[in-house]
């Protein structure tokens, strides 16, 4: 009896730690996904203001050597960023595209690129 009883609360801990374990692996995916995003959207933004510095000093016909090159380090920075947290074991890029909310052309319902402008299959503007 006391065994059995030892047996059944030894089980309930057992399923309320693994309930533990299967909520913080959630919230870390969550985490990692939205790092990646951040770190995604920070390149992006890097990547545009050192086109625009570029296209600037070209067009004027400047050369600002020192500035170019902390751009290009902080990309190079925020390039090894994305790789550390995408080598995170847990990082699916299948889970993380499962995620992501697909996107629809309004007139003929063809899935489309989430940043697309343009229908592929019927040209409507999106
Ligand atoms: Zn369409």
């Amino acid at each position: 009896m006391n065994l059995d009883l030892n047996r059944i609360l030894d089980a309930g801990v057992e399923v309320a730690q693994s309930v533990k374990v299967a909520a913080v692996d959630l919230a870390d995916k969550g985490k990692r996904q939205v790092e990646l995003l951040n770190a995604q959207n920070k390149l992006a933004r890097a990547q545009r203001q050192l086109g625009a510095l570029v296209y600037s000093l070209i067009r004027s016909g400047e050369e600002n050597r020192e500035l170019v090159d902390k751009y290009v380090q902080a990309i190079a920075a925020i390039e090894a960023e994305i790789d550390r947290i995408k080598a995170q074991p847990e990082f699916t890029p299948a889970a993380a595209s499962a995620e992501k909310a697909e996107r629809h052309c309004p007139q003929c319902g063809a899935e489309v690129e989430e940043d697309a402008l343009f229908c592929h299959r019927c040209g409507a503007q999106l």
